[in-house]
């Protein structure tokens, strides 16, 4: 059987919906708005972005009228789809702040140690169960080439403070059992995995304890200046706010010019059925660290409480920015991705997958949160994580408030907070360039030719697309 076989048939009983979402413990939806409302502030989408906000605003002043709305439920948005590997950083990492944010590099740093000390305090504070661990993140060389990489990230995060360590190949593959991992680098301390859609529906709960209105399947049609404050038109209501703040991220929903700066492209996530112990030891990962390879096209993967592998890492883009593209809802977009499953984990050749999707990544040519303001700045937008928001959009988020409050305090002084990312080409050419930039990531590491000067190019665009030195 070719391994393409292979995969179709372990993707026959597969449901094309995310794993996370698919729980017992989902919540029912909170009924749609049905007349005209106020409120002091009003926040447009119930993923991280939104959910933090609410609860940051409610924090800081219990007075605060706070509504939220979404256009479908909490958490189906990336919040409900990611891999949820925890990381302490809040601009995608060290190597993306020292080379867009050089300046502000040790602000950052303490900022998403800070940040991420309190997300972990707010987990603990407010009781939510969702499957936290703290088991690090691991970054793994594929084939001796990827180690250069490791070596000059050991460095910088050394030099940061971190608690991170190098693997030989022996050491990484007592750590996790595959063939094709030849080095680490573990980084120890605030980095793990959690369950993403519980994390959301706990603090959905929070929120809502916290006295926030949440409206679900009730989307912003419309917004209008008032001179001072908003009119944002749903189906079967309004809301007249005085504030607005735009938690819409890749769907970039609220103005049309979002897009001019955010890509929404798609990545894609497989997860097996939950692995016996007797599979599970031929794999070791005693340690339960997410993982990250050092590929131009790279995987990740983690497993969930119940001991199945989430393994991720396909990217791909539809025409016009589309966030709910069918293909995605059938087997042939997830081939590849679960034949580099089983070449990562072949001792697992016959394990099936229970589970398939993709979700939007808001890109921005920066990889990083930025703001955009709207209606004299009634009404700010506040996304962009480019696939690295578990946590930043906590940070995101309360940066995003004091930007719509007017508020000067030290973070909205620096770059990330006062200056966008560049243009992103409009359709066709958006959707032209992503075509061929996806097919040279996919085959640059086998091929290499005129992908890499092509890579190169694009980055010279301003698109970070890989973090590696291209050969
Ligand atoms: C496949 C994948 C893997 C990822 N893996 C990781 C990871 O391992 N670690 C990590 O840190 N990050 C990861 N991320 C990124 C992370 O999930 C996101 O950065 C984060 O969830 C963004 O949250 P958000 O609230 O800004 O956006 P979203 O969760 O997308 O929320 C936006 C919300 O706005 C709503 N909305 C849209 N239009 C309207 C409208 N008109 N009216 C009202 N509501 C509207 C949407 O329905 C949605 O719920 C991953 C993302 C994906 C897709």
């Amino acid at each position: 059987m070719s391994s393409i076989e292979q995969a179709r048939k372990a993707l026959l009983k597969t449901k094309f919906f995310p794993y996370w979402l698919d729980h017992k413990d989902a919540p029912e939806p909170e009924p749609a708005l049905q007349e005209d409302i106020q409120c002091d502030l009003l926040i447009v989408g119930a993923g991280f972005t939104g959910l933090w906000a609410a609860i940051h605003a409610k924090e800081q002043n219990p007075q605060r009228d706070v509504v939220i709305i979404e256009s479908q439920c909490v958490a189906i948005g990336a919040s409900g789809r990611p891999a949820a590997i925890l990381s302490a950083s809040v601009v995608h990492g060290l190597e993306n702040a020292q080379r867009f944010f050089p300046e502000d590099i040790d602000a950052l740093e303490t900022l998403g140690k800070e940040n991420m000390d309190g997300f972990r305090a707010t987990i603990e504070k407010y009781n939510i169960d969702c499957d936290i661990e703290w088991g690090g993140e691991l970054t793994v060389a594929v084939g001796k080439e990827g180690i250069p990489d490791l070596e000059r990230e050991h460095k910088l995060y050394s030099a940061h403070g971190h608690d991170a360590h190098m693997l030989d190949a022996d050491e990484v593959k007592a750590e996790i059992n595959s063939p094709l991992f030849d080095g680490g680098l573990w980084s120890k301390q605030r980095s793990g995995t959690v369950h993403p859609a519980k994390l959301a529906w706990g603090l959905k709960r929070i929120a809502t304890d916290l006295g926030v209105r949440i409206f679900e399947y009730t989307p912003l049609q419309d917004s209008t200046h008032l001179k001072p404050g908003v009119l944002v038109k749903t189906p079967e209501g309004s809301v007249r706010a005085n504030k607005v703040l735009l938690a819409t991220n890749a769907f970039a929903a609220g103005s049309k010019k979002i897009k001019n700066r955010v890509a929404a492209i798609r990545d894609r996530i497989v997860v097996t059925e939950p692995l016996s112990d007797e599979q599970l030891a031929t794999i070791g990962w005693k340690n339960r660290q997410g993982v990250y390879d050092t590929r131009t096209q790279l995987n990740y993967m983690r497993l969930t409480a119940d001991n199945r592998i989430l393994f991720g890492g396909r990217l791909g883009y539809f025409f016009n920015n589309n966030t709910d593209p069918k293909a995605d809802k059938s087997a042939d977009n997830f081939l590849n991705l679960v034949k580099n499953f089983y070449a990562t984990f072949p001792t697992l050749k016959d394990i099936r997958f229970s589970h398939a999707w993709s979700g939007p990544i808001g890109l921005t040519t920066r990889m990083a949160v930025h703001y955009q303001s709207y209606h004299d700045g009634d009404m700010v937008y506040a996304g962009g994580y480019s696939g690295f928001g578990v946590t930043a959009t906590r940070f995101g988020s309360r940066i995003g408030l004091a930007i719509l409050d007017g508020d000067d305090i030290p973070e909205t002084r620096l770059k990330f907070a006062t200056t966008k990312p560049n243009y992103i080409p409009p359709e066709p050419f958006r959707w032209i360039g992503a075509k061929i930039t996806m097919y040279a990531l996919d085959t640059m590491d086998e091929k290499g030719g005129w992908r890499i000067p092509w890579i190169r190019m694009v980055e010279k665009m301003g698109f970070p697309i890989t973090q590696n030195e291209l050969g």
